[in-house]
């Protein structure tokens, strides 16, 4: 059967579009040069705002959403993208559309997936930077 296509309301597509625009200034990161890549994401986050009333990451599993949003983990800008500047949907991303992976631990994905991928804008973005030790505790927790 055919999927039906998500179809989320205005006010939280430009919630979305405002997260956007202002975490790339931010973090010093920009979308991805296909704009498909960025649309689908961003529908993605306003369909979980209106379901679930928070930009709930869009491109994972959850065995439970409403469970999920408890943590902060996976809501946009998650703790991936706030600890090590790294966006596993390529929403934020270099200019040539790379996620950062400079700074994840070695045994990430996202540094097998794409190698060692610089920072072009290192003095911005990281608030969380300093927690990468309770982010990696989780991680393995979790596994994810
Ligand atoms: S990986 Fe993180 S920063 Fe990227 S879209 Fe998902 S929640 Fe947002």
């Amino acid at each position: 059967m055919a999927k039906t296509p998500i179809n989320p309301s205005d006010k939280a597509k430009g919630n979305v579009e405002r997260l956007i625009t202002n975490y790339c200034k931010n973090s010093g990161t920009t979308t991805h040069p296909d704009k498909d890549v960025t649309e689908g994401v961003a529908l993605g986050l306003a369909h979980h705002i209106d379901t679930l009333g928070r930009p709930l990451c869009p491109c994972r599993f959850y065995p439970d959403k409403t469970e999920e949003i408890k943590h902060r983990t996976w809501i946009c800008p998650c703790d991936d993208m706030t600890v090590y500047k790294y966006c596993h949907c390529l929403l934020f991303v270099t200019a040539e559309g790379l996620p950062i992976t400079e700074y994840l631990p070695a045994d990430h994905e996202g540094r097998s997936t794409y190698g060692e991928v610089k920072d072009p804008t290192p003095d911005k973005g990281r608030a969380l930077r300093g927690k990468a030790a309770e982010r990696e505790i989780e991680r393995a927790n979790r596994k994810s």
